[in-house]
């Protein structure tokens, strides 16, 4: 099969979070399926260029029709490690991808229309005929729906298309400028609730609602969490627009991709280590402590990696911080916050607890730096208010860092509390899980842990290595990606 990706992020080139590891890891294995896939992208003036081989323009011309006129693009294409990727980059005042960041715009619903619109017509005019296009999250919810109302009708009748929700909470809300820009127009029309118009703000388009109801096949991050945007209110008002579309809605476990997030090979950590010489981890837990300044000594690390935002649970993060400290183990965090408030609150404590020899906070994006922590740390911690998959607790798990999470989306079909899990047999058990949102849920899973940790060594390293046991490849996602084009091809 041909497949295109189109999205925002691919790791590591743009990386903000789980939606660049997994267009990379998932493209990866179909790859090695067998299968032809290439990845468009913006390209932005901040991603990481290290990571792109051979970048050439490809397609010099692109014109793009953009509210009655034309934005004149380059596409540029390089590897990414191994990958095929298409850089779309327009030529305008607007400055769409030049902007120092990926996402934060006041203008980021029309930077990614515009982006979704370029990417329709390089298909178009490069004559690709992929047959599958999978797009990602809100910023591509529009793809779908041009191939269906406009493209469809200048050659791309055969595309199928297959839409992945990665998170709900932001879904690309914007007006009327949406449908004049891309020339969708016809205002009355796609301002119909079984069209684009927002389920709650009748004056608003919603793109992810295009996404889900202009595509063959949309799946979000887990089964969990495909259950709870069915069920519950995590689906930020489309559970409606789920529910009706339920025949082509389902979730699917992201994988991680183990030739890169693996400790016998990570080229990021001091010390390979697998199962049988699981004593090495220590090594890096020395590197660890000896590249953050830590104290040495015989206390467990527990470490937060993720974006510090609502969604991941903050208050139980820094609850968690303060705890791990009390019960006499060390903390590490590596987040970056995009809300001022968040972001001064965390820089507040670093400061705070600068001369604290157990505790270090990293505020930022350290790619580098993740490897070294997941490797080096005994326990993660992952207390989010909502999860739709989660890839920290699943890197965690391969290195060996025993997982203590919230029982929400994902984390519900990866981790299984060593004490309780009724559905596993103790050796399938991998971590920690607590259901409630308030500190004693948090501190009485933390207190299993670290409790672990120091009566029963022993006991601790077995749960660590039965972790290691789990198979979170995509090579059983990779599969189910699989079924789902071949169904929606034959359609
Ligand atoms: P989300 O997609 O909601 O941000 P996930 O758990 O699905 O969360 O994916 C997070 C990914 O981003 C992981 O690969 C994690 O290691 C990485 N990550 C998150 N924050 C940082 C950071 N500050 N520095 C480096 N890597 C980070």
């Amino acid at each position: 099969m041909y497949i295109v990706q189109i999205a925002s992020e691919c790791a590591p080139v743009i990386k903000a979070g789980g939606l660049g590891d997994v267009v990379y890891g998932l493209s990866r294995e179909l790859e090695l399926r067998g299968n032809c896939v290439e990845i468009i992208l913006p390209k932005y003036d901040c991603m990481r260029y290290d990571h792109i081989w051979a970048l050439h323009d490809a397609y010099r011309d692109l014109w793009v029709p953009w509210y009655g006129g034309t934005i004149h693009c380059s596409v540029y294409c390089g590897w990414v490690h191994g990958r095929l990727c298409f850089f779309i980059e327009p030529h305008s005042g607007e400055n769409f991808f030049n902007r120092g960041c990926y996402y934060g715009c006041n203008d980021d619903n029309m930077r990614f229309a515009f982006f979704s619109k370029a990417a329709m017509e390089f298909l178009l005019q490069s004559n690709k005929g992929p047959d599958i296009i999978h797009c990602h999250d809100w910023q591509t919810g529009l793809v779908p729906v041009m191939l269906y109302e406009m493209y469809k009708y200048h050659g791309m009748g055969n595309q199928r298309v297959c839409y992945t929700i990665h998170n709900f909470k932001h879904q690309g809300i914007g007006g009327v400028d949406l449908l004049w820009g891309t020339g969708l127009n016809r205002e009355s029309y796609y301002f119909q609730y079984d069209k684009l118009r927002d389920n709650f703000n009748a004056f608003a388009l919603n793109l992810m609602k295009g996404g889900i109801v202009y595509s063959n096949a949309v799946t979000t991050v887990s089964p969990n969490h495909a259950w709870e945007a069915h069920y519950t209110d995590i689906s930020c008002g489309l559970g409606h627009t789920i529910h009706l579309n339920q025949d082509k809605f389902q979730g699917v476990l992201n994988g991680i991709d183990y030739d890169y997030w693996n400790p016998s090979v990570d080229r990021y950590i001091p010390y390979h280590y697998e199962k049988k010489d699981f004593e090495h981890k220590l090594y890096n837990k020395k590197a660890l402590r000896k590249r953050l300044l830590l104290g040495e000594s015989e206390k467990p690390i527990i470490a937060y990696i993720g974006r510090l935002d609502n969604q991941k649970g903050v208050h139980l993060v820094h609850h968690a911080m303060y705890y791990a400290l009390n019960r006499g183990a060390q903390f590490v965090l590596l987040g970056s916050a995009t809300e001022p408030g968040i972001n001064a609150h965390f820089w507040h404590e670093k400061h705070h607890l600068n001369h604290n020899p157990d505790v270090h906070l990293e505020i930022g994006f350290n790619e580098e730096l993740s490897h070294l922590i997941y490797a080096g740390a005994d326990m993660i911690v992952v207390p989010s208010n909502y999860e739709p998959c989660g890839l920290t607790q699943i890197i965690g798990l391969k290195y060996g860092t025993v997982p203590i999470v919230r029982g929400v989306g994902g984390l519900v079909n990866t981790v299984f509390d060593r004490d309780y899990d009724q559905n596993h047999p103790p050796e399938e058990r991998n971590g920690y899980v607590f259901y409630q949102t308030d500190y004693n849920a948090l501190e009485s899973a933390m207190d299993r842990a670290i409790g672990l940790w120091y009566v029963y060594p022993e006991e601790f390293r077995k749960l660590a290595l039965q972790g290691m046991n789990c198979d979170y490849s995509w090579n059983n996602s990779g599969q189910g990606y699989i079924e789902i084009y071949e169904n929606i091809r034959n359609k």
